[in-house]
């Protein structure tokens, strides 16, 4: 697997535009200079000359000239009520790329399930942007229909939207429940990543139906 050289050292990076999608839920974009990273891949990002700083994937395309995260904003939190409140030509604190939950050319191969809650769906998106060729189902956990972020930008068919609160998406339930009632796939690959209820109950989902452990990834936000 080729992974992009992290940076620990912190770059400046101007945001460009902030795109709200609900109340709650926003897109940042910021500028990407000669930053290199894996679909995949996530960041830790702050306010420039603030000391908290928070991971967020990167929910834009390897190919894209600007970078993009996708934001939930915690109530009770702290960075991203911050980070709603950005305006363009501020500045943020860029941390990165980390981790390893990107697709190797050998799992390309494969059908790919992306299995998010939320906004856990950021990582799969750039994954999906940036890999024109993927044969994938983008299986996501949202409450309500307004949290189907971008779902124009999958092809028809390969979205499946489950809404736990209301009858509005494409299965009524939680994506655990959809699982339960699914075909599963032994020999596809399997991308989980959102809370880590929702990511522990798939992986034993996926592990009862005989699926590889080594088919398996998870990215656990909290
Ligand atoms: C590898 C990784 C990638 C991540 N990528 C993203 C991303 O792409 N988009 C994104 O919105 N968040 C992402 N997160 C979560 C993000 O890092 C922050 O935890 C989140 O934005 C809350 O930060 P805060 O400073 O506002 O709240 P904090 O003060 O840090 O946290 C307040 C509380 O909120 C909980 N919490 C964190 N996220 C959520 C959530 N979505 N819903 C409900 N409760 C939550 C925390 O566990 C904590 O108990 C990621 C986390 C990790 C570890």
């Amino acid at each position: 697997m080729s992974v992009a050289k992290t940076s620990i050292k912190a770059k400046i990076a101007k945001v460009l535009s902030v795109r709200h999608l609900n109340d709650s839920t926003f897109v940042v974009r910021f500028e990407r200079g000669d930053f290199q990273f894996e679909p995949g891949q996530y960041l830790a990002l702050g306010l420039k000359g603030k000391i908290q700083k928070r991971e967020y994937s990167i929910y834009s395309a390897r190919e894209d000239d600007f970078l993009e995260i996708l934001v939930k904003e915690v109530l009770d939190g702290d960075v991203s009520k911050r980070l709603k409140t950005l305006n363009p030509g501020d500045e943020l604190e860029v941390q990165g790329p980390f981790g390893y939950f990107t697709i190797d050319e050998k799992k390309k191969e494969k059908h790919i399930y992306f299995i998010a809650s939320g906004t856990g769906i950021s990582p799969c998106h750039s994954l999906v942007m940036s890999n024109a060729d993927l044969k994938f189902t983008m299986l996501h956990g949202v409450r309500t229909a307004d949290e189907r972020y971008d779902m124009m930008d999958y092809s028809k068919g390969n979205y499946v939207a489950c809404t736990s609160r209301e009858g509005t998406g494409d299965f009524y339930g939680r994506v655990t429940d959809y699982l339960n009632k699914a075909n599963i796939k032994t020999d596809a690959a399997y991308y989980i990543c959102g809370n880590s209820n929702m990511i522990y109950d798939v992986f034993d989902i996926l592990k009862g139906a005989g699926v590889p452990q080594d088919q398996i990834h998870t990215e656990v936000y909290f």
